[in-house]
């Protein structure tokens, strides 16, 4: 019978979840979905200095808005509880005992001190075969000496020992084979002095516990893992080890290294998910903040590193889970393009069927002053608008003034064309509109157009007037739909207010 598939997601509560973060539980997700398996989620909160608080309430509140929901995790429980490692610290030593009794680790006794004596000493040092014999360990040590500092409780961490000039390799499910020389491999702490595992003893222990059958992550972690792979075989034999495959980075817009917080600072563009606050009180936008629907940013990550082969790029999570496939994710890092997900984003908004949909997504993103308008006025606008809008800030400047008078009037771009002929017509146009204003924008264009031809002016040059009386600028929907939603009153004010201020 083969396994069920368990993939599990991995993130250390250090910070925002970075789209990277979530691109990676998305290919996790639809993998296991699309083969029946489980999807889990382990908070690894082993470097205690890193710890952040609230990463990890929101990492599951980005999960929740992109629809990815775990099958087990520390909030959502399940059978191989608990699932943050601190919670699990006593299940790690053991393990670390095993290796050093196996001479596949040692005892370092190195104080803080002796290490750093060693550094300047020693340019670019590093703890490995090369300088592990010059060092306070159990390798250096006799038995008695290290027994009797073991028995002190003498600080101490374990340290993993490869041999050099040896071969590792593994088949990435991306990369294919993938081999390591040994002699390149520091001694990586595997147990800190506090009694905490450090990532690498840890990622490998829970691996096995928690029954993964495949270990998706970011290609940042190749390096790491020969280490892994090291483990894996020396304490619970290679077979069972999950099949892995280290995805693609994600690039800076120029494809010149990975796309980090930074850049995004720089560029203006969201690196985060959602909101981030971070612990010097600086504000990271997200894209949830950003107007995104959790949709869209699902589809342009899914497309961010992968493709279908095809020339569909709009996809539903449901078509993802069905369409995607390991062997179409690329090797090559993915360069991220902001107008890109903004296309994405732009597709999204015109799909759903009506607006009610995107008024729930914007609730908390549209300005107060919105309500003063019932549902459904709101609705109707973002009908009108959203052909023009891939983010809330496009969608708040093309939807503002039907909700207050416009407070700036490019008054400028009508008043070098402005004559009395003009003036005539929009007086003649408001007295009209004030007796019999049409209720759909057809026949009030057709008013509009038959009171122009009587006083013989250009339909083409009364149109830019109307539009920046009714908004305040070249912009927006069709003028007569404007007209149409915010009514007669307020659209007879508007003209009158800027014909008044026309010379
Ligand atoms: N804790 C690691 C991280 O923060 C997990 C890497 C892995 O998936 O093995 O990304």
């Amino acid at each position: 019978m083969t396994k069920k598939v368990r993939v599990r997601f991995a993130p250390s509560p250090t910070g925002g979840l970075h789209l990277g973060g979530v691109r990676t539980v998305l290919y996790n997700y639809l993998f296991a979905k699309q083969n029946g398996g489980d999807f889990i989620v382990r908070i690894e909160d082993t470097d205690q200095t890193r710890f952040v608080e609230g990463a990890e309430e929101y990492i599951f509140k980005t999960l929740e808005w992109c629809g990815l929901q775990p099958d087990e995790s520390p909030k959502h429980g399940g059978q191989f509880a608990p699932y943050r490692q601190s919670e699990r610290k006593e299940s790690y030593r053991k393990y670390a005992e095993e290796l050093v009794a196996k001479g596949f680790a040692y005892y370092a006794f190195d104080t803080a001190e002796e290490l750093d004596t060693k550094r300047k000493e020693i340019a670019n040092f590093q703890y490995s075969h090369s300088t592990r014999n010059a060092m306070k360990n159990s390798l250096t040590l006799s038995v008695e000496e290290t027994k009797k500092l073991l028995d002190e409780n003498a600080q101490h961490v374990v340290r993993v020992k490869l041999q050099p000039n040896e071969e590792i390799k593994f088949t990435d499910l991306i990369r294919g084979e993938v081999h390591f020389d040994t002699t390149q491999v520091d001694d990586k702490v595997l147990l800190k002095a506090d009694g905490m595992p450090t990532y690498h003893l840890a990622v490998v222990v829970d691996d096995y516990a928690m029954q993964i059958t495949h270990a998706f992550r970011g290609e940042e972690w190749l390096p790491s893992a020969p280490v892994h792979i090291f483990l894996w075989d020396k304490l619970f034999g290679l077979e069972n080890m999950p099949q892995w495959a280290h995805l693609p980075l994600i690039l800076k817009p120029d494809g010149n290294g990975k796309l980090s917080k930074r850049d995004g600072d720089r560029l203006g563009f969201p690196v985060f998910a959602m909101d981030w606050t971070n612990a010097a009180n600086e504000l990271s936008r997200g894209f949830k903040e950003r107007g995104f629907l959790p949709e869209a940013f699902i589809n342009m990550l899914a497309m961010l590193g992968w493709n279908a082969g095809t020339e569909q790029e709009i996809f539903t999570l449901n078509e993802l889970i069905e369409k995607f496939s390991l062997e179409r994710v690329h090797k090559g890092g993915a360069k991220f393009d902001y107008e890109k997900a903004k296309w994405f984003n732009h597709k999204w908004i015109m799909q759903p069927e009506n607006c009610e949909v995107l008024l729930e997504q914007y609730q908390d993103l549209i300005p107060s002053y919105f309500r003063s308008k019932p549902d459904d006025y709101i609705i109707e606008v973002l009908g009108l608008v959203r052909e023009r809008c891939s983010d809330i800030d496009d969608l708040i400047t093309n939807s503002s003034f039907f909700f207050q008078t416009p407070e700036t009037i490019d008054v400028a771009a009508i008043q070098p064309k402005w004559d009395e002929k003009k003036k005539a017509f929009f007086e003649t146009l408001t007295s009209d509109w004030q007796n019999n204003f049409a209720s759909d924008a057809a026949s009030l264009e057709q008013q509009f157009k038959a009171i122009a031809e009587a006083q013989q002016i250009k339909v083409g040059e009364l149109m830019l007037p109307l539009r920046i009386m009714l908004v305040g600028g070249k912009f927006g929907p069709g003028v007569f739909d404007i007209a149409t939603i915010i009514g007669k009153e307020e659209t007879i004010k508007r003209i009158e207010n800027v014909v008044a201020s026309l010379r």
